[in-house]
């Protein structure tokens, strides 16, 4: 199939895309216009943690969708309750507030520390509204969310920012608690930070900030849009290190696809009041139908136990594959990993891979000298052994 360049210089200039159109895809593999077939590492960015198309989002949106599509928020609907109950039940988490996207979970994590802020005034009998964000920290595109993120560059793109956020170092709590200040509310973090190039929080510094968020009377708010959702083995990352924040934000990988996202938080943290919060679509039953097949295929026994094997075994190969083309090692957490190439040749081998024949292989590089990995979390052994050697005849040709 033919697609007219005519017709795709209609949709706005937001990133450079290459010249395909996909048109199918099946677990983890996608089709282009041309028929040819690509191994998906990207997986929607880290989103398709069933990978593509599968059965279990098709089935609940086909019968959600016959059954009720959209009562309105002023309503309950039964599949937010019961996806409401799942997370709640499995987490250390009281109260869901369901939204479509990643940034809208965290511009509600900001206002909900805000409003607790203002409930949990200073000794001055202020309001406290500051939140210590990270360097390098991405937590989303609207201009909130754009303020909290720690990325290069974004301090200045759509200036003014959105004041009362402060940027630390991760892994180093003294920057943390220099910036504690009477106004500050919360610390905010990813547990592994990803679009930085898979940086996990160390187990001792996630502990050692819920101590300290402890003693200063601060909220610990994580945002698990990537890492949530059996990404890193457990069901939330904030596992991995045995605490229990405040407010935890989820996206990506609760729809496996389709637009959902969350903002949890514990009974004492959620002072929400009737007209504070809200959202046309937020927790409308056709996405938190998918959202509820979503969970129960990551809460099956065995499921988890299987990420966290493979996580393991993709960490063991990326690791023989760095010593044998001489290249930096890798890190990450559970199928959230990445190869530290050593050097900036992370978009080269991304366009090499993606040329491959007869099948392509579609990796990504959010830093030039590093490749990220996200497969679904159904990924299979051949598959992730697939991906391997590929890789490492695209490391051969380009003479590494
Ligand atoms: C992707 C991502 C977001 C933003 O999610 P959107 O759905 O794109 O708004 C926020 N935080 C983290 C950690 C992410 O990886």
């Amino acid at each position: 199939m033919e697609f007219s360049q005519y017709a795709v210089d209609k949709l706005m200039v937001i990133t450079n895309r290459p010249p395909l159109v996909f048109v199918e895809g099946d677990g983890m593999w996608l089709t282009d216009n041309n028929g040819k077939r690509y191994l998906d590492y990207l997986q929607g960015w880290a989103v398709n943690c069933l990978g593509h198309s599968p059965q279990c989002i098709h089935d609940a949106l086909a019968a959600q969708s016959k059954k009720l599509i959209n009562p309105s928020p002023a309503f309950y609907n039964e599949p937010s309750i019961e996806l409401a109950r799942l997370l709640t039940d499995n987490s250390c988490f009281d109260r869901v507030f369901f939204a479509n996207s990643g940034a809208e979970a965290n511009e509600g994590a900001f206002k909900l520390a805000r409003k607790w802020g203002k409930v949990n005034k200073n000794a001055a009998g202020e309001n406290r509204y500051e939140i210590i964000t990270f360097d390098h920290s991405f937590h989303g595109r609207t201009i909130a969310a754009m303020s909290a993120s720690g990325k290069a560059g974004w301090d200045t793109i759509f200036a003014p920012q959105v004041p009362g956020f402060h940027k630390a170092v991760l892994n180093d709590i003294a920057s943390v608690e220099k910036l504690i200040t009477d106004k500050t509310v919360a610390v905010m973090l990813e547990p592994v930070q990803g679009e930085a190039g898979v940086i996990p929080a160390t187990r001792e510094f996630m502990q050692a900030l819920r101590t300290l968020t402890k003693e200063r009377n601060l909220l610990l708010i994580v945002d698990e849009v990537q890492t949530g959702m059996g990404r890193c083995g457990d069901l939330f990352a904030y596992q991995l290190s045995g605490i229990e924040p405040d407010i935890m934000t989820l996206g990506k990988g609760i729809g496996g696809g389709v637009p959902l996202a969350a903002l949890l938080a514990r009974e004492e943290v959620a002072v929400f009041e009737a007209g504070e919060q809200g959202g046309t679509y937020n927790g409308n039953p056709v996405m938190t139908a998918v959202g509820v097949a979503i969970a129960r295929e990551l809460l099956a026994p065995g499921f988890l136990q299987s990420v966290k094997d493979k996580g393991a075994y993709l960490s063991q190969e990326l690791l023989k594959l760095s010593d044998k083309h001489g290249l930096a090692g890798e890190r990450g957490e559970g199928l959230l990993r990445a190869l530290q190439l050593g050097k900036d040749i992370g978009p080269q081998i991304v366009d090499r891979a993606r040329d491959l024949e007869p099948f392509g292989l579609l990796l990504n590089s959010p830093r030039p000298d590093l490749l990220r990995f996200m497969p679904s979390l159904n990924v299979s052994k051949e598959e992730l052994d697939q991906m391997l050697a590929l890789l490492s005849d695209v490391l051969t040709s380009l003479g590494h």
